[in-house]
């Protein structure tokens, strides 16, 4: 993975920025000693490391604004971090950057039942928003698997989604207003706790920006009133494409489920090994949650499982109670940390039509036999929105090169099938040089210049999401 040369001269300067830098943050919230700055090498994609020069944490808006400032003026990039989760490396550091970490900015700042929102300082844990407003039974709705690690700030970057998306949206659904520091240090608000703002939708380019177009630091959320009750039922089948078919039959019914989850033989084993759900001994297993009062839950399971049955499945398991609720998602939300100690894995994420899952999830098949890794599938597949796990051997001369291979192949399918590179995990540096597959010169021009607005020295996240041979002349040229 090519990444950009650190510039000698901002290497040169450390001393320098560091002292400027002591003006406005408490040393406590600047690390530079090199083995302290390592535990910012990498994120979640670990297989791409590089220690940043400096690392800062700063607890307000203030003084985001005042680092910014201070690097905007020495020509320093600047790197955010929420919790450090990114599977597409988008938190991945230069060796010549700051690392801009929000990890101290958790403070709830205020809650509103009556309008339903609450704002937050961004470094707070996607988690502990709904654990500010779960004892007047309210909740937030995008759930993201690293929910209890991950941060609003990295949700709002990457457009974050999760097993519950399919009723509630995602995150840009969920988001009604942003602080937002500019990188040279301007503080701009953007929504607020009302329902649309006037003029372009200015709020929709930054959800999803991976850090591109500034800092937030503070976001206004939705806030939804817990419902009655939610079960799921668990279906297992004899084959991945009759499951993929029955996702696409449940969504063509109309009835909207609060989510639908897929899991593969791979996936199903691993996690029945790790966690000992009860799981059943077959090919693919879906489990379709829905939600509302009893009566409301009986007549959508019911008929969720007439359409199960039109497939022929091996297994039909409709909770009754709580903890068989709770049963039935252990192995699912095991899942990940289960293929985990199988091997190293690449973790992918791609979204395709539904109606395309059956063909899409057999080409994988066929790819893996291909390049010989294999590949569990866990995903959410009401939305589309898959997971392919690699497995590989990261101690193992060029299985990494196969793996990526593999995995650029898988998503240049998903957008080939009609979907695209990417579902909730973003592009990152991961699928920056995939992006020319899904856009046009064109298309990628007028990104990089909405870029150009907001950051025209390039200074923010470099490297990410826009392919390095398009973006790196206009990098230099900026400087
Ligand atoms: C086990 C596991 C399961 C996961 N499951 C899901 C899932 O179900 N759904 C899902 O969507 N994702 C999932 N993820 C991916 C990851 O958790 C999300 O992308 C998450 O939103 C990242 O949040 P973070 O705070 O860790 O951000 P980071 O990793 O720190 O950063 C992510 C991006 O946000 C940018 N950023 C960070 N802070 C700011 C800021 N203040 N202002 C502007 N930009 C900023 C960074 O520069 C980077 O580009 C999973 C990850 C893991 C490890």
């Amino acid at each position: 993975m090519e990444m950009p040369k650190p510039s000698p001269d901002v290497l040169r300067r450390k001393g320098a920025v560091v002292a400027r830098l002591s003006q406005v943050l408490p040393q406590d919230a600047i690390i530079q000693d090199e083995a302290e700055t390592r535990a910012y090498e990498c994120d979640a994609l670990t297989a791409y490391k590089c220690a940043p020069m400096i690392a800062v944490l700063p607890s307000t808006t203030q003084q985001v604004s005042d680092v910014l400032r201070i690097c905007h003026e020495e020509g320093v990039p600047v790197v955010p971090r929420g919790a450090g989760t990114s599977l597409a490396g988008g938190a991945l550091p230069t060796a010549d950057c700051v690392i801009l970490g929000v990890a101290r900015m958790n403070d709830v700042l205020e809650v509103d039942y009556d309008n339903r929102f609450i704002r937050v300082q961004t470094g707070r844990t996607n988690l502990s928003v709904t654990g500010a407003v779960e004892e007047e039974d309210f909740f937030y709705a995008p759930d993201p698997s690293s929910q209890l690690a991950c941060a609003i700030a990295g949700n709002i970057a990457m457009n974050s989604g999760g097993a519950h998306c399919l009723k509630y949206g995602v995150t840009t659904n969920n988001l009604m207003g942003v602080t937002m520091v500019m990188m040279d240090g301007t503080v701009v608000e953007i929504g607020g706790a009302y329902l649309d703002a006037g003029g372009l939708d200015l709020l929709g380019v930054i959800c999803g920006s991976e850090g591109q177009l500034g800092v937030v630091t503070e976001a206004t959320l939705r806030i939804l009133r817990k419902p009655e009750g939610a079960r799921p039922v668990l279906m297992g089948f004899d084959d991945n494409e009759v499951a993929g078919q029955c996702v696409s039959d449940i969504i063509k019914s109309g009835i909207l489920p609060v989510a639908i989850e897929f899991m593969d033989r791979l996936c199903i084993q691993a996690s029945e090994k790790f966690a000992q759900a009860g799981y059943p001994d077959c090919e693919a297993l879906l489990i379709v949650e829905v939600e509302g009062s009893e009566a409301e839950i009986d007549s959508q399971l019911s008929k969720i499982v007439e359409i199960a049955k039109r497939h022929n499945p091996v297994e039909l398991r409709e909770s009754r109670s709580a903890e068989e609720s709770a049963r039935i998602w252990l192995g699912r939300k095991s899942a990940f940390g289960a293929m985990g100690q199988l091997n190293d894995y690449m973790c992918l994420d791609g979204t395709i039509p539904v109606s395309s899952l059956p063909f899409v999830l057999r080409r994988i098949g066929e790819l893996s036999k291909d390049y010989g890794l294999p590949v569990g599938n866990v995903f959410h597949a009401g939305d589309g929105n898959m997971h392919p796990l690699i497995l590989f051997d990261a101690n193992k001369p060029g299985d990494l090169e196969k793996c990526e291979a593999f995995g650029a192949d898988i998503l240049t399918l998903c957008v080939d099938a009609g979907g695209c590179l990417t579902g909730e995990h973003g592009v990152g540096i991961e699928k920056r040089d995939l992006m020319t597959h899904q856009y046009t010169p064109q298309d990628l021009e007028a990104q990089m210049a909405v870029k150009d607005v907001f950051d025209p020295g390039w200074l923010l996240n470099p490297a990410k999401v826009f392919p390095l041979a398009a973006s790196e002349p206009r990098r230099m040229a900026a400087e």
